[in-house]
């Protein structure tokens, strides 16, 4: 199971655990993704706010550009700056967590890549996980679960 989960930054201050398993986890391929990885994708769990613990450390919230010009926050351990979570479009009861941070990433595999139209091309996708150009149909991916949890957060 994926209750308990902890996670943190490369110089050890900031140390969170995840309350329980996210609602979706997102493999992005996007160019936004790409540049502030410094890498070929993101891995992020889209989990409630309020099911992370904050063990240690004070991440800090870094405002980056955006193409719809809607909100993104990264938020960085200060004394490191590894990028822990972020909060998108104003939205802060929804973090989507890195699992690049978590003690062991291979415990959150993607449900779904993103924006595959800007993969780079030398990254194979596994077989049986869906793909998709850009964007995706929320309803028609997440179980009926997540989706309950989301409207209780986000209306
Ligand atoms: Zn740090
Ligand atoms: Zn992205």
């Amino acid at each position: 199971m994926k209750d308990g989960l902890e996670g943190g930054c490369a110089c050890g201050a900031v140390r969170y655990r995840l309350g329980s398993a996210p609602m979706f986890v997102h493999c992005c391929h996007c160019r936004d993704c790409q540049r502030q990885t410094g890498s070929a994708f993101v891995i992020n769990a889209l989990i409630e706010t309020d099911r992370i613990t904050l063990l240690s450390g004070d991440p800090r919230p870094v405002a980056v550009p955006t193409d719809s010009g809607r909100p993104h926050e990264i938020h960085r351990c200060p004394d490191c700056g590894t990028a822990i979570w972020s909060n998108y479009g104003g939205r802060p009861a929804l973090r989507f967590v890195r699992v690049g941070t978590l003690d062991d990433p291979t415990a959150l595999p993607p449900d779904v890549h993103i924006y595959v139209r800007s993969k780079l091309p030398w990254i194979p996708l596994p077989e049986g996980t869906p793909a998709f150009d850009a964007y995706y149909d929320l309803q028609a991916q997440w179980p009926a679960a997540s989706l309950e949890r989301r409207r209780a957060i986000l209306g």
